[in-house]
This record gives C-alpha cells, structure tokens and sequence, in this order.
C-alpha cells in the first residue's frame, strides 16, 4: 500500500466529506497548475487512507459521471430548483425562488459566477439561511444520503432526502452534492488524469471494463499490471479511437510501426436494430458469440451508394419499413473483433483478429461486410519510407470525399484493441486537416447543390464558387462591359455547422434562382458540368449573392472545371465574408499567377 497507518479514525469512509469539499475547491481556484493539483488531490488519498481504504466511497464521489453502481436520480435541475424554493418555503414570486427557477436565463441578478451555473445559484440563495454552519458529516454518510436520494421513488420521497441533506450540511458541502448529483464536477482535472494519478493502468483497465469500482480495487495493488486487455461479454467497454494525423509525417510515423492499412472513415447510423436480419443471415451458426466493431451503413440501392438515411426519419416512424419502401438496405461494415467464441482478442494484432473472424460470416456485398483495408507500402523492403505514399494517402483521401466518406484511417495490423485509447496505432485523416495552400481565396458563390441526407434534405448544402472571369470573356460573349463574369472552379461542402448552413441559405435566399440546364447562365462565361451531379439545382445572382473566404490543400490543373481549367483540393469554408460583394472576389488571373510562381500549395 502506498499509505499506511494504524490510526484509522477519520479516515476511509469515516473522513469528513468538508474535507473533500476543502480540496475540491482549492482545486477550482485559478492560478493552480496541474502539479499543484495532483499534490491536493493526493493529500485527500493520503487523509482518506488509499491502500488501507478501499478508495472507491471517495472516487465515486470525485468522479461521479463514472458511477453504474449507483442508481439515476431521476433529477434535473428544474426538479432540483423546485425542491430548493419548496424546502426552503420561499413564495414563488420572491426574487430568490425566481432566481433558482430561472437559474439559465441571462439575467442582471446573477454574478458572472453565477450565470447559467446551477448550483452557483442555489448556494448564493442557501448560503444566508444555512444553519449547519460546521460540516460534520462524512464520506460514507454522504454515500448513504445520496443511496437514499437515487432509491427514493418519487418526487416527495427525494424532496424528504434532500431536506436531510440541507439541513445537516453546510451551505458549501450542499454546493457540492448538487453538482455531485448533477454529475458534473468541474473540479479542473481530467478523469484521465485522476486515474492515471491512482495506478498507471487504471485509465486502460476502466475502458476496458468501464466499472470505477472494480477499477479501483484492482488498482489499490500497486503491483498490480493489466497484461491481458480485458474485455468480456455483456460488459460495456469504451472503443477504440482514432488520434488526428499529421498528413506530412504520418506515413513515416505509421511505416515504422511495420505493415499498416488505410480504409475509409465511415459516417454510420444509430439504429442499429435494423440490422438484426442482417445479422441473422450472415453470421454462421458456429459462431457463438462475438463483439465487433463496426458501422451501421445504409445502402442506397438506387444510386449504388451508402447514403445518409437520415436521423429524423427514422425517429418518426418504422425505422426497418421506411428504409425498404425507399429502397435502402441496412449493412453492418465491421472494421475489427475482439470477442470471439468464448476467447478475448483484444490483445492480439489486428491482422490476427480479423482473420480470426473471417471464416464466421457469411460475407455479402451491401448486407454485412469486412472493411476494405489496403497495406499503404508493404514491408519488408529494409527501406525508409518513401515520399510516394504521402502522396498515395492524400488520393485515398480524395477518393474517400468523391465517395461522400468522413476520411480516411490509417491503422497498424501490428495493433492490439486498446479499448477507449486514442494512440497513434490508429490515425484519422480527414480534409480539414489538410490545409497548406498558404492564403485562403475568396470566392462568390455561383450556384448550389440539395444534399442528400435528410438533416440537409430542406435545402442547399454544397457551393458551386468561383473567381472573377479575364476580360477577355466580355468580347467572346458579347456582353455588355458592366456584366459580371465568372470562372466556377470548386464546389465547398463543408467547413460549416448546420445552423451556419440554415443562415447561409436564408442569406441567399433573394439571390436565388432555378437552374435550367437548357438555358445555363450566361455570366458562368459557358461552362458546363462535367459529371450529372455538377449539374447545380440553383444559381444566384452575383450581385446579391455572398462572398466565401475558402481553405484549401491545393490549386491543381484539371479539366473537371472549364473554361478555368484549375480546380481546388479539399476545399472548405473558412468564412463567410459579410463586408465583402462581388467586385472584391479574387480575379482569374490572381489564380493563374499563383499556379505558375508554385505558390499553389
Ligand atoms: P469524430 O468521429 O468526430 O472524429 P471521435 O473522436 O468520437 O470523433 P474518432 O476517434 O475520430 O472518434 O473515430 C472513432 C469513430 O470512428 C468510431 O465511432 C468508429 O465507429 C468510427 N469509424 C468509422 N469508420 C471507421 C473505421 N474504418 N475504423 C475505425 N473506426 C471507424
């Protein structure tokens, strides 16, 4: 044990909860580095006795977010303010019990501190009418008060508990409960770091097995070494993550590992109850059981691709019915396994688990597939990485947006399942990572496309934009001087939130008009889309419509846009630019010149 001491009387559970209080809000002053911390946080261990006690009475308390054992209170700050204004017998009308109701709304009555902080509030109201002016109860009565509170069965029963509570607590120690049974802390440190702080493997062993108590008591041991990666069945863990790459040193970083695969980041479903069929076709009756990982797609059998179905649809109604009548099929994509007939994979190399799981499914194209992996350089050549594959994962990258995909990840084979890790085994590369185009552009948007999810079904959602087109248009047209011209060159999907997106619309709102493929725009100077679906649904007029300040990766060559002829890498909103009209958008030449001096990337 890391402490010892015969002496146990105001320890363990006995240790009085004020002095939990004391450390906690020592915590939450400002100018207290993370060393500072770590010191308080462990002379509460050293008062409380960790090694002799078992510390789960307290972590419960400091990471309550992270308790199952105990049951949900089934209280939220509105019944909590209504307990509050009732325990205490304040007229509705007062100015405290308004303040309590209306603890969110931005009000001159509040602090800063205060504002939109619950229990802030509450103790602001309390702190005057308290008359437990000295904390005298203890970490294990607070657990029982809070047992009693999470296991009263209605409203009137907790109101009873918490009365307990405010009238054997101090005004302080009640600030705390409150945000201890509203599950939010604030207490400025990380849980990673407070376990870390516990046993270096207690963070691994609570993703893997995401139970404090048991994290714990096998981390009271300091001998103790999680050697096998211990996930079981019908035990929730936490999945694997991806870290952000660095598109410039991740083929170096990954190489190094030994062979790694890239395959598409997937943008999956929530219901996954739609799968059960699925399932029940294509696992074999030998397999037993297993945990997978994976994504619920939905196939679009129409167009041949895996299409946003939709969230707000499938809320509505019959989530399996709706997805047959509009020709859409469910498929489960499983990238890795880590429970397989009775045996734990988590610890062996992903090419090993995958391979494992092979033989077992009733592999089917569109219903239930394995990733697509591809080994990015094949070992072993002996030789350092080459610059090549840099350039092969930015093309898996443009091959993962034509195909409407999150990104792309780039995973060892060599890699263990380190459930709720995010190393470097796995890494996540997606467009607005990528930004080396030096200064943005700002562009006019020409044109828009309707999305193809429902949460983007009520409007635009990708720009056609463009830059101001040379002169010498105006002669080739025959159009009057003063007539705006423009090379459309890039079409920008994202960069922007669904509310921006919802303003942006609105904005365009006057500027738009219909798109008629028979008679296209004059002032796009002839170009024409060159795949169906560059064919715009609208366009705007120029002089009402907005000027988009636009992230890149690269200005490349290629006829996809004609007459322009150059075309962007991985655009992306950066910003909407209010002040700026038409007149101020970059010129075509201002583009060309920068292609030809390199200053493209
Ligand atoms: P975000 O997805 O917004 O980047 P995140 O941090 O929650 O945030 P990541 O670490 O980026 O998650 O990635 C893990 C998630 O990506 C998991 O939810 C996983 O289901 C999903 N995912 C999609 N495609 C894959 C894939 N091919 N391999 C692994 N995970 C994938």
């Amino acid at each position: 044990p890391l402490f010892s001491s015969t002496d146990t009387s105001g320890k363990g559970e006995a240790l009085p909860f004020e002095k939990m209080c004391q450390c906690f809000e020592a915590l939450t002053m400002a100018n207290v580095n993370r060393f500072q911390k770590e010191g308080m946080m462990m002379k509460l261990w050293t008062q409380y006795g960790k090694g002799v006690h078992d510390i789960f009475p307290l972590m419960r308390l400091t990471l309550p977010h992270l308790d199952t054992e105990r049951p949900n209170y089934k209280l939220k700050h509105k019944n909590l303010a209504r307990k509050y204004v009732d325990l205490l017998s304040l007229p509705d009308s007062s100015d405290d019990a308004q303040k309590m109701l209306n603890w969110k709304k931005p009000s001159a009555g509040f602090t800063r501190n205060e504002q939109g902080n619950f229990p802030e509030v509450v103790y602001s109201v309390i702190k005057g009418r308290c008359t437990v002016t000295k904390g005298h109860i203890t970490v294990g009565e607070v657990n029982a008060l809070l047992d009693e509170l999470a296991q009263a069965q209605n409203l009137e029963a907790k109101e009873r508990v918490l009365m307990k509570m405010h009238t054997t607590t101090t005004a302080q120690e009640q600030r705390w409960l409150l945000r201890i049974i509203l599950k939010d802390m604030h207490i400025g440190m990380k849980e990673d770091s407070i376990l870390t702080m516990l046993h270096a493997d207690a963070k691994e062993l609570y993703n893997s097995v995401c139970d404090l108590h048991q994290t714990c008591i096998k981390c009271a041991d300091p001998s103790y070494r999680l050697d096998q990666i211990s996930v079981e069945l019908f035990k929730p863990f936490k999945p694997r993550l991806a870290h952000k790459a660095d598109y410039r040193t991740v083929h170096k970083e990954m190489y190094k590992k030994g062979d790694y695969v890239a395959e598409y980041k997937l943008d999956g479903e929530r219901y996954g109850e739609a799968l059960a069929p699925v399932l029940a076709e294509c696992l074999s009756p030998e397999l037993r059981e297993c945990i997978l990982d994976g994504e619920m797609m939905v196939w679009n059998q129409a167009t041949g691709d895996y299409a946003p179905f939709g969230e707000n649809r499938s809320l509505a109604g019959d989530y399996k019915r709706d997805l047959q009548r509009d020709g859409y099929q469910p498929c489960y994509i499983v990238f890795d396994v880590v429970w397989l007939n009775g045996k734990g994979l988590a610890s062996l190399p992903m090419r090993e688990r995958r391979e494992l799981l092979r033989p077992y499914v009733r592999w089917k194209a569109h219903s239930m597939q394995l990733s697509e992996q591809v080994v990015v350089e094949p070992h072993p050549q002996g030789k350092p990485p080459s610059e090549d594959h840099t350039i092969e994962i930015m093309n898996w990258l443009d091959r993962a947006m034509a195909k409407g995909y999150e990104g792309v990840m780039l995973k060892s084979l060599n890699a263990p399942y380190v459930p709720g890790s995010r190393d470097t085994d796995w890494q996540k590369l997606k467009p607005d990572y990528v930004h080396d185009m030096g200064d943005d552009l700002e562009l006019l948007i020409l044109a828009g496309y309707y999305g193809e999810g429902v949460t983007r079904n009520d409007g635009i959602s990708t720009f056609l934009c463009g830059v101001r087109a040379p002169s010498s248009e105006r002669a080739k047209l025959g159009v009057p001087p003063d007539m705006p011209l423009f090379y459309p060159f890039a079409k920008v999907g994202s960069g922007y939130t669904h509310e921006a997106l919802v303003d942006l619309r609105s904005q365009l709102k006057s500027a738009e008009r219909p798109w008629h493929k028979s008679a296209r725009p004059l002032h796009l100077c002839g170009w024409i889309p060159n795949k169906t679906d560059d064919e715009p649904h609208v366009w705007y007029e120029p002089t009402l419509s907005k000027v988009m300040q636009v992230a890149a990766y690269e200005i490349v060559k290629g006829d996809a846009f004609m007459p322009a002829g150059l075309t962007l890498r991985f655009p992306r909103l950066a910003r909407l630019r209010d002040d700026k009209g038409w007149a101020d958008v970059e010129r075509f030449e201002e583009l060309q010149r920068r292609v030809a001096e390199g200053k493209s990337k």
